[in-house]
């Protein structure tokens, strides 16, 4: 059992979710909050999505993740939104996002990939080793 990022981006159910997360975290120009959550794998392979308790204006925590697995799933990706598309607002994964990432011991699993952050222009991949691109247009990939 192994995922790709391609895989994942063309499974219409997790788009869904992200989409839904993304909705969620009332993109606007201060007024959202961060939404987040995991994609999850089951001993078959099947994927699906744990979603995090709502977050704040520019933050979000994460549950508890022990070795890279949450409720007897393994982890694939992490991802949370930057719904707050001011100036005042980071669109790109932040420090803080890309150190959480990198130095997060129970983010180091055998299949995970890495943290999606969903913007409003741009969805970027944080890689378990710390290196952030983006992966592709919020709109494209999400659908309108
Ligand atoms: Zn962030």
């Amino acid at each position: 059992m192994k995922f790709s990022k391609p895989e994942i981006l063309r499974n219409s159910e997790i788009i869904a979710e992200l989409k839904r997360a993304w909705l969620d975290s009332e993109p606007n120009v201060s007024g959202g909050h961060e939404e987040g959550g995991f994609v999850v794998a089951d001993d078959f392979g099947v994927l699906s999505v744990e979603r995090w308790e709502k977050g704040m204006q520019n933050e979000i925590v994460l549950p508890p993740h022990r070795n890279c697995f949450v409720n007897g799933k393994a982890i694939v990706v992490s991802f949370h939104t930057h719904p707050n598309t001011g100036a005042d607002f980071q669109q790109e994964p932040s420090l803080t996002d890309i150190r959480a990432v990198r130095d997060d011991f129970d983010l180091k699993g055998e299949f995970y990939l890495g943290e999606f952050v969903i913007s409003r222009e741009n969805i970027y991949l944080i890689e378990p080793a710390g290196v952030f691109s983006i992966i592709g247009k919020t709109s494209k990939i999400l659908g309108r």
